[in-house]
């Protein structure tokens, strides 16, 4: 396409509770910095270890309706009791700057960004099998017995929907998984 720069890419990550999506981002980012990882408001209560502004922007049901009322959220959706928002102003702010960001949103987002970003690259992480895929939602030791049946339940409708998504990656290896969302974002492998 001549000399004009690419646009910067925004790149959808979506897939199942607990199939490795948080684990394949912070690699991502770990081997290429310049990605922007997107921080979604939510009102799901932090889990040990998360930090309010890194892993997620933690709000009250009020203050995430006003948020929707004012437009301020790209896509968000309800997710096993709690919601989750993606901010719009700081995704568009990086994309006109070039920045190649990264979404980390579930399956209705995901159809919301296709509809308001056609452009989006869309990818599903898939389980290597659903024994594999309870395996690390119960492992990962983060949710309660009737949550996590919850996000199984819901894991299928999620399954059932990969074909809508521009790319499937099965995450066997986090490190192999990685490198080929890096290559798909357009980025250098090596
Ligand atoms: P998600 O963000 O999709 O809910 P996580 O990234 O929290 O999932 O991963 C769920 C659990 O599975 C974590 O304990 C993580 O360490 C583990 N995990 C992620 N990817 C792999 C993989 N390729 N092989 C084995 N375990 C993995
Ligand atoms: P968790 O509670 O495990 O952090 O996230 C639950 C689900 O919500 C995951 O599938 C995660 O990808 C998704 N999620 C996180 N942030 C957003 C967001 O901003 N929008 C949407 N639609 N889903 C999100």
């Amino acid at each position: 396409m001549g000399d004009t720069a690419q646009p910067a890419r925004l790149t959808v990550l979506s897939g199942p509770s607990g199939v490795g999506k948080s684990t394949v981002a912070a690699r991502v980012r770990d081997a290429h910095p310049e990605v922007w990882l997107s921080v979604s408001a939510t009102t799901r209560r932090p889990r040990t270890g998360e930090t309010d502004g890194v892993h997620y922007s933690f709000v009250s049901p009020e203050r995430f309706a006003r948020m929707v009322e004012r437009g301020e959220l790209l896509e968000w959706a309800e997710f096993a009791g709690n919601y989750y928002g993606t901010p719009r102003r700081a995704v568009e702010e990086r994309l006109a700057a070039g920045v190649p960001v990264l979404l980390e949103i579930e399956l209705q987002g995901a159809r919301q960004v296709r509809a308001a970003m056609p452009d989006a690259l869309l990818v599903f992480l898939a389980p290597p099998s659903r024994e594999e895929l309870i395996r690390r939602l119960v492992g990962r030791g983060t949710e309660a017995p009737e949550v996590i049946a919850r996000r199984l339940e819901t894991a299928e409708v999620e399954l059932a929907a990969q074909s809508e998504f521009d790319v499937v990656l099965v995450n066997e290896d986090v490190e192999e998984v990685s490198r080929r969302l890096v290559a798909l974002m357009g980025m250098p492998t090596a």
